[in-house]
């Protein structure tokens, strides 16, 4: 393992299954990993015996920091992210403060299952035509450019995945939202939502907007919004992609 490389790994949803065996390889070969305390733990079999670097949630750029000092010192680091490292991850994150350094370090960036594959393996096969992912997080992202998005998304009809949807301090905005989907696509719309996607105690809802259970729904959870060719088949949520249309 070249010393000057700073892997950026994605270990998916959590379970172990779901761990992809180039992420198993890296995170097994490594000496130093870093990473949110919660995902840390969902990896625990591979961190045993390893030095660990864990910080709480909004210490993203620190974290980051730190384990690029760490890589520089001439040992091997991996920063976990749960799902894929670049998608609301910390792939990014570690090429941008690499920007201006004169002798960057090679981020190499391990892909994973992200949470919106396993949120629709759940469900059914939501995913099967054009799709968008939003966060609804205004943690980095204005809460207008939010709205212009949703606004965009729910008009094009595409199929929506909202990662991030609601915290405990943030209560308004998926509300707003859901009533935004419902205004271009009509309270029967199918939608569903997974909480704690591919690992234990995953919990899924599938019904219409209307019902769509705004109040339970939290940062552990991500909520799929169908389009026109979405239907509830046999209990599961599917997005006609015109196979079976009669021509
Ligand atoms: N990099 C991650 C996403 C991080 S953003 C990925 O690719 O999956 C964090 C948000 O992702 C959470 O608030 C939640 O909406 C969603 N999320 C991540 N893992 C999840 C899981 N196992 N089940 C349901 N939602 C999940």
């Amino acid at each position: 393992m070249e010393n000057k490389d700073i892997y950026a790994v994605g270990i998916g949803p959590g379970k172990a299954e779901l761990l992809t065996f180039e992420a198993r390889r890296v995170l097994e070969n490594v000496e130093v990993i870093v990473g949110y305390r919660p995902y840390l733990e969902l990896i625990a079999e591979l961190t045993r015996g390893k030095e660990m670097v864990s910080t709480g949630m909004r210490g993203e750029v620190a974290r980051c920091r730190r384990a690029l000092e760490i890589a520089r010192s001439g040992r091997s680091v991996a920063v976990v992210s749960s799902g894929d490292a670049g998608i609301y991850g910390m792939a990014g994150l570690l090429l941008e403060l690499e920007e201006k350094s004169e002798e960057p370090l090679n981020v190499v960036v391990v892909p994973g299952i992200t949470a919106a594959s396993t949120a629709a393996a759940a469900l059914g096969a939501p995913l099967m035509n054009d799709f968008v992912v939003l966060s609804l997080s205004d943690q980095l992202t204005p809460v207008a450019d939010i709205r212009n998005r949703i606004q965009a998304v729910a008009a094009a009809d595409l199929v929506c995945v909202l990662y991030n949807p609601q915290s405990r301090t943030r209560r308004e905005l998926l509300r707003e939202v859901i009533d935004e989907f419902i205004r271009h696509r009509g309270p029967g719309m199918v939608a569903g939502t997974v909480r704690n996607a591919g690992r234990e105690g995953e919990q899924c809802w599938l019904g219409t907007l209307a019902e769509l259970p705004v109040d339970e729904v939290d940062m552990l959870t991500v909520v799929l919004v169908g389009n026109s060719k979405t239907a509830i088949v046999n209990r599961r949520m599917v997005t006609r992609r015109g196979y079976t249309v009669e021509k």
